[in-house]
C-alpha cells in the first residue's frame, strides 16, 4: 500500500515541478536508503558477508526500513527463500515461473507483492531473536511515514513530492535485481539458476546488479567480480566501497571475499555448440 501511495504521490510533481533543492533531496534519499538496503540489510543481515557492531546493524536497518519495502524479518525471509529455491515455483519473485515473458517480468518487478506470496512462510529466527530488529519489522510503517513528514517539514509539498519520487525509483531499482538481473546480462559463473551480471541494474543498485557473482558466492562482501578469458576482472561496486569505508572507520570487520582461485574455479564452461550459436 505504501509503495502504491508513493507511485500516486509522484503525481504531485505535475503541480510542484522538481526544483534543484527537491531534486537533490530525492537523490540523497535514493542513495542513502539504497546503501542501507544493499550494504546492511542484504550483505550484512541477510548474508553475513562481514561483521559489524549492533548499532551499525540497527541504524542501517532503520534507514532501509524508511524505504517502505517492509521490515528486516520480512525482507530477509523472502530473500533467503529466493536463494533457497531460486528460479523454481517456490521462488517468491522469479521472472521465469509460473510463466516467463512479460507476465514473468511484471510478477518479479511488482506483481508478486499483490499475491499470497507477499506473506513469508516463516520469519528468520536469527533476525527475530534481535528485539530491536523485531520491533522495527512490526512497526515497519513508522520510518517511511516519519521520513515523509520530515520531507514535508523541510521543504513543503515539493520535497514531499521528491520523497515520493525517490521512494518509487528506489523500489523499482531494488526490484530490478529480482527481474532484470535474472533475465538479461552475462553469466560468467556456473550457477544452477538464471542469475546475470547486469550493468544497468548494477548502476541503479550501487553494485547489486552483479547478480550472477552473487548467486555463485552469496557470502561475498564484494559483488563486483567477473571473468574475462579466464582472468578475474573487478567491476564497479559502490556498496563494497561503502563497506570498506565502514571497515576503515572500525565499523566493519572480517569481510568475506572469495579467493582468485575460487573465482576462477567457478567459471561457467561454455560448450563449443553455444559459442558457435553466439557467433
Ligand atoms: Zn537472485
Ligand atoms: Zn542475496
Amino acid at each position: 500500500m505504501f509503495i502504491g501511495l508513493a507511485h500516486l504521490g509522484c503525481g504531485l510533481l505535475i503541480v510542484t515541478g522538481l526544483g534543484l533543492g527537491a531534486a537533490l533531496w530525492a537523490l540523497v534519499l535514493y542513495g542513502v536508503r539504497m546503501l542501507a538496503i544493499t550494504a546492511i540489510v542484504h550483505r550484512l543481515i541477510a548474508h553475513r558477508s562481514y561483521q559489524a557492531p549492533r548499532l551499525v546493524i540497527w541504524i542501517g536497518a532503520l534507514v532501509a526500513t524508511s524505504a517502505g519495502q517492509m521490515g528486516p524479518s520480512w525482507w530477509v525471509a523472502h530473500h533467503r527463500q529466493h536463494h533457497r529455491h531460486v528460479d523454481t515455483a517456490a521462488d517468491p519473485h522469479t521472472p521465469l515461473q509460473p510463466q516467463a515473458g512479460w507476465r514473468g517480468l511484471w510478477r518479479s518487478q511488482l506483481g508478486w507483492l499483490l499475491t499470497d506470496d507477499f506473506h513469508p512462510a516463516r520469519l528468520p529466527a536469527d533476525i527475530e531473536a534481535d528485539p530491536v530488529l523485531r520491533l522495527m519489522d512490526r512497526a515497519q510503517i513508522v520510518p517511511p511515514l516519519a521520513l515523509a513528514w520530515l520531507s514535508w517539514q523541510l521543504g513543503g509539498l515539493p520535497w514531499l513530492a521528491a520523497f515520493c519520487l525517490s521512494t518509487t525509483l528506489l523500489f523499482h531499482g531494488v526490484a530490478s535485481v529480482n527481474s532484470l538481473a535474472h533475465l538479461a546480462g552475462e553469466q560468467p559463473f556456473a550457477t544452477s539458476d538464471a542469475s546475470r551480471n547486469n550493468r544497468l541494474v548494477a548502476w541503479l543498485t550501487l553494485g547489486e546488479g552483479w547478480h550472477n557473482l552473487h548467486h555463485a558466492f552469496q557470502a561475498s562482501a564484494r559483488q563486483g567480480f567477473t571473468l574475462r578469458h579466464g582472468q578475474v576482472v573487478l567491476l564497479p561496486d559502490p556498496t563494497y566501497r561503502f563497506i570498506r569505508l565502514l571497515a576503515a572507520a572500525g565499523l566493519a570487520r572480517n569481510l568475506r571475499i572469495p579467493s582468485l582461485r575460487a573465482l576462477q574455479a567457478r567459471a561457467r564452461v561454455v560448450s563449443a555448440d553455444t559459442l558457435e550459436h553466439q557467433g
